[in-house]
C-alpha cells in the first residue's frame, strides 16, 4: 500500500495546478491519470496556443446553478496572479482579442510551467493509470488502482468533463460524488457548434466558410462576435458563446447588423450611389454569397437602391436585426469545449472545495457545475479553484 498526504486524480489544468500548490506546501503529493499524457486539453486549446485567462475575468463571466459560489476562488486566485506566474516563467504571451490572452509560442509552454511546478513541490505525477475503486475509511479514501493501492487523507478529484472522449474524458468524477452521496446536476455539452433543421442545411450550406460579425441573442444573454457558417451548421466565437444558453427548442435571435443598420447604408447609398443595386451596396460591406442568400431567403428587391420604399427598407431592417434560426441541436461532446453542468456546487465549500459532507474528499475545475464562457474562463476556474483546493488538502 503506498501513503500520501494528498492524490489528485486527473493530471488536466486544475489538478496539476492543485498538486503544486499542495506540494508546494510540504504536502506528500501523487497525481494520477489514465491517459497517456498528461495536460491533453491545455495541448489542444486555443489552436495549439491555449487561451489561458481572460485580463476581465469576473464572476458574471460563468455560468452556475449558484452564481456566487465562484466569487470566492476567483478573488484570492486571480487572472493576474496566473499572468503572474507565466511571466515568471519567461513565457511570451499577446491579448488576442476580448482580454483574451494566448502563448506567443505553444500551449506546451503552459503544460511544462505546470510540471516544473509539480516537480519543484516533489508531486509525482504518474500516467496510465486506472481507477477501479475507492473507499473511504477512519484515515481516509483507499484506491484501488491498476498501479497498485493507495492510502490517502485527501481526494482531489479533477477528472474533468464530458467533452472531447478521444482525449480521455470520462464521467468518472460524477460517478464518484454520488457514490459519496453528493448531487450531480444534469449535464449538456457547452461552447458548440450548433446543427441545423434540413431546411436550413440547404439554404445555408453554401455559406460554408462565411464569417460575419453578428449579436446573437438566446434566453436573455447576448454575444456581440464572429458567427461562422459551416458545412455542419453555425459555428464561430458568438455561436460557441449563446449554445452554453441554448436549450433545446430555443430559437436564436440573430442580429446581422450590429454595427450600422441596414437604414443607414441604404440611406447613404442613396444619396451617393443611387444606381447602385442592393447588392452592390451590400457586398461593399458584407461577403457576397452571404448577401446574395439573404436576398433570395426574404425575397428582396435586387433593385437599384434609389427604388427601395419605406416599407422595403423596413422589412429588411426586421429581417436583418431579426433572424431567427432553430437550431436541430448541437454537434454534441464529440466537439464541445466544455460540459455544463457537474457536480452541485451547493455540496461544496466555495473556500475550500471540499464536500460540505466528506472529510478530506475535494472537486475542482470542470467537474464541478461551473462553466466559463469562451475566451479563457475555463482555465482561470481551473486554477481558481485549483488554488483553492491547493491550501486546504
Ligand atoms: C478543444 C478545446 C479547446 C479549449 N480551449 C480552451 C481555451 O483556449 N481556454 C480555456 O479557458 N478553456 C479551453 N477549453 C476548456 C478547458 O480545456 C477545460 O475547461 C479545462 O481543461 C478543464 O480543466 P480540468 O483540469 O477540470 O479538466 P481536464 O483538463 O479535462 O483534465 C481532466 C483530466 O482527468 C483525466 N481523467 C478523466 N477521467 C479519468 C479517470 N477515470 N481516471 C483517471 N484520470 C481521468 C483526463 O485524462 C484529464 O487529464 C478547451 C477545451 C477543448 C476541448
Amino acid at each position: 500500500m503506498i501513503h500520501r498526504d494528498v492524490i489528485v486524480i486527473g493530471a488536466g489544468a486544475a489538478g496539476l495546478f492543485c498538486a503544486a500548490q499542495a506540494g508546494q506546501r510540504g504536502r506528500n503529493v501523487e497525481v494520477l491519470d489514465h491517459a497517456k499524457k498528461v495536460g491533453r486539453k491545455i495541448l489542444m486549446s486555443g489552436g495549439g496556443r491555449c487561451n489561458f485567462t481572460n485580463m476581465y475575468t469576473t464572476p458574471e463571466n460563468f455560468l452556475c446553478s449558484n452564481p456566487h459560489f465562484c466569487k470566492s476562488a476567483l478573488s484570492r486566485y486571480t487572472q493576474w496572479d496566473f499572468v503572474g506566474l507565466v511571466a515568471q516563467y519567461g513565457i511570451a504571451y499577446h491579448e488576442k482579442t476580448l482580454g483574451q490572452l494566448f502563448c506567443d509560442d505553444s500551449a506546451t509552454d503552459i503544460v511544462n510551467m505546470l510540471l516544473s511546478e509539480c516537480e519543484k513541490a516533489h508531486v509525482k505525477v504518474s500516467t496510465r493509470c486506472e481507477i477501479l475503486n475507492v473507499e473511504k475509511n477512519e484515515q481516509g479514501f483507499v484506491l484501488q488502482t491498476s498501479l497498485g493501492d493507495y492510502r490517502c487523507e485527501s481526494l482531489v478529484i479533477a477528472t474533468g468533463g464530458l467533452s472531447l472522449p478521444k482525449l480521455g474524458a470520462s464521467a468518472f468524477g460524477y460517478r464518484l460524488a454520488e457514490q459519496f452521496g453528493l448531487k450531480v446536476l444534469p449535464t449538456r455539452a457547452g461552447l458548440v457548434p450548433f446543427t441545423l433543421q434540413d431546411a436550413d442545411k440547404a439554404t445555408l450550406a453554401e455559406l460554408s466558410g462565411i464569417a460575419v460579425d453578428v449579436q446573437v441573442s438566446c434566453n436573455s444573454s447576448s454575444f456581440r462576435e464572429s458567427m461562422l457558417f459551416t458545412h455542419r451548421g453555425l459555428s464561430g466565437p458568438a455561436m460557441l458563446q449563446i449554445s452554453s444558453f441554448w436549450q433545446p427548442g430555443d430559437v436564436l435571435s440573430i442580429n446581422a447588423q450590429p454595427e450600422q443598420t441596414i437604414a443607414t447604408i441604404l440611406e447613404i447609398a442613396k444619396e451617393e450611389t443611387p444606381e447602385a443595386l442592393l447588392s452592390t451596396v451590400l457586398g461593399k460591406l458584407y461577403p457576397k454569397r452571404f448577401v446574395q442568400t439573404f436576398i433570395a431567403l426574404y425575397e428582396w428587391k435586387n433593385t437599384p437602391v434609389k427604388q427601395l420604399n419605406a416599407k422595403d427598407i423596413e422589412k429588411m431592417e426586421a429581417n436583418f436585426s431579426n433572424w431567427q434560426i432553430k437550431p436541430n441541436g448541437t454537434e454534441g461532446y464529440r466537439t464541445a469545449e466544455v460540459t455544463l453542468g457537474g457536480v452541485d456546487t451547493n455540496e461544496l465549500s466555495s473556500k475550500t472545495m471540499m464536500a460540505k459532507n466528506v472529510d478530506g474528499l475535494f472537486f475542482i475545475g470542470e467537474v464541478v457545475d461551473v462553466t466559463g464562457w469562451l475566451g479563457g474562463f475555463n482555465f482561470q476556474w481551473a486554477w481558481s479553484s485549483g488554488w483553492a483546493a491547493g491550501q486546504y488538502v
